[in-house]
Formats: C-alpha cells, sequence, structure tokens
C-alpha cells in the first residue's frame, strides 16, 4: 500500500493552501457570474436569484415562493 513518508503538519498544510490560496478558492466554491442573470452566485449551483443552472432552468420562482410562504 502507498503511505506518505513524512506526516504532513498544520502548518505546512496551511501554508501550502495560503499560497494557492486564489487558485483554491476559485475552484472550490468561488463566485462565479450567472450566465442567465449577471449576478454573483456560487459556482455548482443553481442561481438563487433566477433559478437557472447550465443555460437551464431548474427551479421556477413562482414555485420557490409558494414553496417558502
Ligand atoms: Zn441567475
Amino acid at each position: 500500500m502507498a503511505n506518505p513518508k513524512k506526516k504532513i503538519t498544520h502548518s505546512r498544510k496551511g501554508n501550502r493552501y495560503s499560497k494557492v490560496k486564489l487558485a483554491f478558492v476559485r475552484n472550490f466554491g468561488g463566485l462565479v457570474r450567472c450566465a442567465h442573470c449577471n449576478k454573483l452566485i456560487r459556482s455548482h449551483h443553481v442561481c438563487m436569484y433566477c433559478g437557472y443552472y447550465d443555460g437551464k432552468l431548474i427551479v421556477k420562482q413562482e414555485e420557490k415562493k409558494k414553496a417558502s410562504a
């Protein structure tokens, strides 16, 4: 079995993430512009303003309002 030769300490891990923090944030859960309404939304999530994802209507806003009311 492949095993790491040495323990990676919390500080080393944190140091590494601090160097690539911008790329890390962009790739994992960063904010992107919605292609439909152009508002800032979380990447890989349905837009909470217009209900679109990947150019398709996923959640109708009327339904959402009824569900929350
Ligand atoms: Zn949108």
